[in-house]
């Protein structure tokens, strides 16, 4: 038998029992760990708040023949705001379903848990436009991945920077005005591209950082969102409740 503490954001929670819960919680260090919270479905548990979607603890877990029992949860942060707004709440499940499917199972980066956390912060407090945040999710979750795209320069001529450039999301190849023309790949005004550099090349607390017209960070979230999928080959389910939600 094994105890430990790990901080960790609950990104799923699955009904067992007459009222338990099974939780899945992105930790600092420890990938997703999977968790059984006893008797959390009870409102006079003190496990209830820290079990639930969103909640941000610290979590003291018992492990034994490697299943792991929360036995206490310190909640540090439950993100409330998202609970009162449709598009937000819709956005942060998104969120946690591509966690769910891209972290690597075992020790995993901190990272993760840092962009999650970032981004709901971000998100309940209503400064930054909710596409941008979404874009910045997308494309970092691909790069702490390893899927960084290679957005330095034109892949074909290495020119820097034309008004129009042309990005491959199924590559992640950046190319220039002339050898676009003859690449499969959308053409994107140099903004849009100069974000994706933004995020792809700042330093991490800088990532969400950045200024674009509504208009143009709805094509920047369209070209993050497709780049992602292509990079993990999947569909996402819950994206369209997102843009059903965002209308
Ligand atoms: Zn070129």
């Amino acid at each position: 038998m094994e105890k430990f503490e790990t901080d960790g954001i609950v990104i799923k929670t699955k009904v067992t029992g007459e009222s338990d819960l099974i939780v899945f919680v992105l930790t600092r260090s420890k990938g997703i760990l999977r968790a059984f919270a006893k008797g959390a479905r009870g409102m006079k548990s003190k496990l209830h708040a820290g079990s639930s979607l969103f909640a941000y603890c610290n979590f003291a877990v018992t492990e034994k023949n490697e299943i792991c029992h929360i036995n206490e949860a310190e909640v540090k942060e439950i993100f409330f705001p998202l609970r009162t707004d449709m598009r937000k709440m819709a956005l942060a499940q998104y969120f946690c379903e591509v966690l769910l499917k891209t972290v690597p199972e075992g020790d995993s980066e901190e990272e993760y848990l840092r962009l999650m956390l970032n981004a709901l912060y971000l998100l309940c407090e209503d400064k930054k436009p909710v596409l941008q945040i979404k874009a910045v999710f997308e494309l970092q979750t691909a790069v702490i991945s390893g899927y960084a795209p290679p957005l330095h320069a034109c892949a074909e001529c290495g020119e820097f920077q034309t008004d129009i450039m042309f990005f491959n999301c199924l590559t992640g190849d950046l190319f220039c005005e002339t050898c676009g023309k003859h690449a499969q790949a959308p053409a994107v005004p140099f903004a849009v591209i100069a974000a994706m550099r933004h995020i792809v090349y700042s330093p991490f607390e800088k990532a969400f950082s950045f200024q674009l017209k509504e208009e143009l960070l709805r094509t920047l979230t369209a070209l993050t969102e497709k780049y992602l999928q292509n990079c993990f080959q999947i569909r996402f389910r819950l994206l369209e409740f997102f843009w059903t939600a965002a209308m």
